[in-house]
């Protein structure tokens, strides 16, 4: 008898038969003794559709009411699952985040869990019921609903999973697995049976959505015990855990991120404490900077490049050129047209030809290059979004094959 929690995403809920998918499912685990934590996403499409309503309304609407919009998608969600489950006789009960105890930092549309009070939970698991639990969300120390930004619901489940020291967290979505790239763009990518904590992380943050960054850095944190397979059919998942077999796999995923923007500072004075300036204001602006360039000065003067996610590009841009004459660059140009793919492997730290490797498959390909950056277990390259499917199959089957 062991105490699990699953979590069912979007499309795992998106109709009453898929529901009932999900209801059956659950409750073959309780019928064999397990106490059973299960949290769900909003149907379908809903945090999109929800996201577009608010949109008619007000272009921008304060987070705070965003967040009161946006968490009913998931409460929609426990309640119709918690209906199925009563339908097919077993004893259950759904709670919404803050009825399940979970407790955020207080930033809306991106918050973080702090820490969940797990009575609630535990007095029900006691009483024999099955508990849904509404994914995504929690409340602040202001008592107001927040949301833990897209993707979160898998964040919800381990964080729950690491809370109630369960003795599985199994993330059911509409892939088998975790492959090694996105299988619905790259058609020759196949299953892994097992990554570490560290590799998935780096593919999460690096586009692979299948899991949502955070919910792989809890897991790594509290060595949650990590699954993840389909809800639509039996075949085996993928363990992420803490050490894999790192034998002849130099590389061991693949992944693409089309969110991404390049901001070009021209002719900036090349003299110390410029850079500082330019990622001091970003970061105070909360953007996250992530490959960064710059020239060899030429003439006192030279260009600082790097790249920020898409939806930062607007502010980014517009705090640059507020401070202007304070960075004293003359020009400044940018594009959304750019996307990175990016290769991730423990393995390939004691390696030197990696690199060479993934920059020969696109060269092969006669994709062009604009930024590469590297750390020990990944290599990533900008290149224009057009070419980017293509780089993204071609750098997978050069490894991966
Ligand atoms: P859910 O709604 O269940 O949370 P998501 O859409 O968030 O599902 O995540 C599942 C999707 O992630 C898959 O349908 C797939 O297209 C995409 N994906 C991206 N990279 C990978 C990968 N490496 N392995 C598996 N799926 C991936
Ligand atoms: N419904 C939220 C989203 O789509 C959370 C989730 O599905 O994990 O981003
Ligand atoms: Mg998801």
């Amino acid at each position: 008898m062991a105490l699990i929690v699953q979590k069912y995403g979007g499309t795992s809920v998106k109709d009453a038969e898929r529901i009932f998918n999900v209801a059956n499912r659950v409750v073959e685990y309780y019928d064999q003794g397990h106490s059973m934590v299960v949290v769900v996403s909003a149907q379908g499409d809903t945090t999109d559709e929800l996201i577009e309503k608010a949109k008619e309304i007000n272009e921008k609407p304060s987070n705070r009411e965003m967040d009161v919009l946006l968490s009913t998608g998931e409460q929609i969600s426990i309640a119709l699952l918690a209906m199925a489950i009563e339908k097919l006789g077993y004893p259950v009960i759904s709670l919404t985040g803050w009825q399940a105890g979970i407790h955020t930092y207080s930033k809306n549309t991106i918050a973080r869990i702090k820490r969940i009070d797990t009575e609630r939970i535990k007095r029900e698991l006691d009483k024999k019921n099955i508990v849904i639990v509404a994914g995504f969300q929690g409340i602040n120390k202001y008592d107001d609903i927040t949301t833990l930004g897209s993707g979160g619901s898998d964040t919800t489940a381990v964080a729950l999973a690491a809370a109630l020291h369960a003795d599985l967290c199994q993330i059911y979505t509409d892939v088998d697995g975790v492959y090694t790239a996105d299988p619905r763009v790259v058609k020759n990518a196949y299953k892994l049976d097992e990554i570490s904590y560290d590799e998935m992380l780096e593919l999460a943050t690096l586009g692979a959505n299948v899991l949502h960054n955070r919910s792989v850095e809890m897991a790594k944190k509290y060595n949650v015990n990590l699954e993840v397979l389909s809800s639509l059919n039996r075949n085996k998942g993928t363990i992420v855990k803490e050490v894999v077999n790192v034998e002849k796999m130099l590389v061991r995923g693949v992944a693409r991120d089309n969110d991404v923007a390049r901001i070009s500072l021209i002719n900036i004075e090349d003299k110390p404490g410029k850079a500082f300036l330019v990622f001091s204001l970003m970061a105070k602006h909360n953007i996250n900077v992530d490959i960064t360039l710059q020239s060899i000065g030429r003439e006192d003067k030279k260009d600082i490049s790097f790249t920020v996610a898409e939806h930062n590009l607007e502010e980014a841009l517009k705090a640059l050129q507020e401070n202007k004459d304070v960075i004293g660059f003359e020009d400044i140009n940018y594009t959304k047209n750019v996307s990175k793919v990016s290769i991730v492997g423990a393995g390939m730290a004691s390696n030197p030809g990696v690199a060479a490797m993934m920059f020969e498959a696109l060269y092969d390909a006669n994709i062009n290059i604009h930024m590469i950056s590297t750390s020990e277990i990944k290599i990533s390259v900008l290149i224009d979004e057009k070419d980017a499917d293509l780089a993204y199959n071609v750098v997978h089957d050069k490894f991966m094959l």
